[in-house]
């Protein structure tokens, strides 16, 4: 019997990777293919390269997930950072003046996105940018053309909450050996609720708020300290916000990326926005091996292996899939 016919017999009813270390066959129930030798992608070791500073640039170049990581922290650090800055900033205030004075950091206004979504339609009515919170507007519309641009990247690069989701899964995957996979008949609901509390902001903004009536809210006393009051509403958190935020925790533990699945608007709003975008993943049918291991790898459960382009709104565009697929030009956007 033959190797590719032991691989067969043995396997009949398995949908599995076959022995890809030695001979780059794959076998499910659409058969057996193998993989071409000059498409097959080479086994990196970055180990095997003494130099730190070369492996860690090598690695950068070729490890598209270990750049992503480097990028999530840098990103989950400069928030730290800014966190410190306003933390230091609402102290000099407490203290009368007695405390040093430390600057309130723009990017604070980042985490303003419903101030922020009222100053873009100030913007669209008046022509008149937001002089309140006017790096709101900024980091607002910045997030918005990477949706257009690069699909919901800024998900799984850049958001901190989506770099704590990943964590949280990830140990969660660790400590049950899996995550629980939510059945469809509920993960369809599930995910338009996301959608429902985008609708819900849009119309309470778009379709019921006046020219009159955003300028008020922009310039009211509670739009101009509503980063300080986010501070306090964590500082002096009620019992139902901190059991709210704690089962959202646990459920992400479990579940993979509960609350950006499910939950997040402005996961919504990028999820719309990524049908626009021209960049999408795309696999070249003619060199796929059925292995699935792109389907296995994506963490939004999107059958990859299955469509020529992901449409998909759930695509972070995290490129796990394109890292696990081990065929040269396969899978690429
Ligand atoms: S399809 Fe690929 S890029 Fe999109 S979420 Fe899944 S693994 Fe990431
Ligand atoms: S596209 Fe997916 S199924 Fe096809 S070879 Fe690559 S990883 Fe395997």
């Amino acid at each position: 019997m033959s190797y590719k016919e032991s691989i067969i017999e043995n396997n009949k009813s398995k949908k599995d990777i076959i022995n890809f270390e030695k001979a780059s066959f794959f076998l499910n129930d659409r058969g057996i293919k193998k993989i071409p030798s000059e498409l097959r992608k080479p086994k990196l070791n970055f180990n095997n390269e003494p130099n730190l500073l070369r492996r860690i640039t090598w690695r950068l170049k070729e490890d598209s997930q270990y750049f992503r990581n480097v990028v999530q922290i840098s990103f989950a650090l400069l928030v730290i950072w800014i966190g410190i800055e306003f933390y230091l900033f609402i102290k000099w205030g407490e203290s009368g003046g007695s405390f040093p004075y430390f600057g309130r950091p723009a990017g604070v206004e980042g985490f303003l996105p419903i101030s922020a979504l009222i100053s873009l339609k100030y913007w669209f009515q008046t022509g008149i940018i937001n002089e309140i919170h006017p790096s709101g507007l900024i980091i607002f519309v910045a997030i918005v053309a990477t949706g257009l641009l690069l699909k919901k990247s800024f998900c799984s690069w850049l958001c901190p909450v989506g770099y704590i989701s990943e964590a949280l899964w990830m140990f969660g995957k660790k400590l049950f050996g899996k995550n629980i996979s939510v059945n469809k008949f509920l993960d369809y609901p599930l995910r338009s609720l996301k959608y429902l509390l985008l609708a819900f902001f849009v119309w309470a903004i778009f379709w019921t708020m006046d020219t009159e009536a955003l300028k008020a809210f922009i310039y009211s006393p509670y739009n101009k300290v509503a980063d300080i009051k986010m501070y306090y509403f964590f500082e002096n958190i009620s019992q139902f916000a901190l059991w709210t935020i704690i089962i959202l925790v646990l459920l992400s533990v479990v579940i993979k990326n509960f609350w950006c699945r499910y939950l997040c608007p402005y996961g919504g709003l990028l999820g719309v926005l990524s049908w626009l975008s021209p960049i999408k993943i795309k696999r070249a049918e003619s060199n796929c091996v059925n292995c699935d291991l792109c389907t296995k790898a994506c963490p939004n459960t999107i059958k990859v292996h299955k469509v020529k382009t992901v449409w998909s709104d759930e695509c972070t565009r995290c490129l796990e899939c394109v890292q696990a697929c081990p065929v040269k030009k396969t899978l690429e956007f």
